[in-house]
């Protein structure tokens, strides 16, 4: 496909549904691979897999996943490359990026048509709150481990030390909540981060537990702020706390408020591992009783 642009996502703004004209079908081992000019469908990215794929329908057709696609715009040929083929980032120059809808191998769909996507709400909703929790979570964690350390480093996005973004091994986003694992090792402890301040981890997790009540409590505003509406367009999540603008770049799907939310609570575990220690935080989000 020449020139292909970028999928137009609707996702950002909130959209459950969009109608879209079908570009590509590609046929892959878990199916038949449909490209639209827009979609409302959240892909999951094959570099940093931390939110899964929507559900929904395409056309009734149930989805089976989404996937991030991507078209290197130098070669002949335009072929979209997917999963571990692809050599960039998302939101690479010079690439194109696209949602690959998996259907039934069979499914009936052609290019040239126009369809209309549904996307699971309920769950959605989930992956949202889980979304958010991480965020703040992790946000509560670094602002918790502040004093652990003796050298300057970049900071979050709320000024303290950035030790979830040096640190973090993986983040998986679930229904209503998150599992990230970091890994403390010689190159933190380099940075001047004292492994001894995980000694005490139950001091370490109610004084997050405690500043993550104090920001929900605040029920503060949530939006996306976006670069353009292409997939891989830069998108940042901003959580209008009292004390300033949280800002952290994002490319989920999240919830437009922290009044959604009756409670985000942490719990740490540590592990020792070869080199170091691997901690887990699992994040649980409760949503607020709905009027
Ligand atoms: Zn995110």
């Amino acid at each position: 496909m020449p020139h292909q642009p970028d999928t137009i996502v609707e996702y950002p703004a909130g959209a459950l549904s969009s109608r879209g004209t079908v570009l590509a079908t590609l046929p892959l081992p878990e199916g038949l691979g449909v490209v639209l000019d827009r979609t409302a469908v959240h892909a999951v990215d094959a570099g940093w897999p931390d939110q899964p794929a929507d559900r929904g329908l395409l056309a009734a057709h149930p989805i089976r996943d989404a996937i991030v696609g991507a078209i290197d715009g130098a070669a002949d040929g335009g072929d979209i490359l997917i999963g571990r083929d692809i050599p960039v980032r998302t939101g690479a120059d010079g690439w194109s990026f696209v949602v690959v809808h998996v259907l039934d191998p069979d499914a009936a769909v052609q290019v040239g048509d126009d369809v209309e996507v549904t996307v699971d709400a309920r769950y959605r909703r989930a992956l949202s709150a889980g979304h958010t929790a991480c965020h703040l979570a992790s946000l509560a964690l670094d602002a918790a481990l502040a004093a652990a350390w003796t050298k300057e480093v970049p900071a979050d996005a709320l000024g303290a030390p950035g030790f979830d973004a040096l640190a973090c091994a993986s983040s998986r986003i679930h229904e209503f909540g998150s599992t990230d694992v970091y890994r403390v090792g010689k190159s933190l402890r380099k940075r001047g981060f004292d492994a001894a301040s995980l000694d005490q981890l139950d001091a370490v997790e109610d004084a997050a537990n405690a500043r993550l009540a104090e920001w929900v409590a605040t029920g503060a505003g949530i939006r996306i702020d976006r670069d353009g509406d292409g997939l891989g367009d830069r998108r940042r999540w901003v959580c209008e706390l009292p004390g300033g603008d949280a800002v952290i770049p994002c490319g989920g799907t999240h919830l437009t408020s922290l009044g959604e939310l009756a409670a985000v609570r942490v719990e740490l575990a540590r592990e020792d591992v070869e080199g170091g220690i691997a901690l887990t935080m699992t994040t649980t989000a409760t949503p607020a009783a709905q009027a």
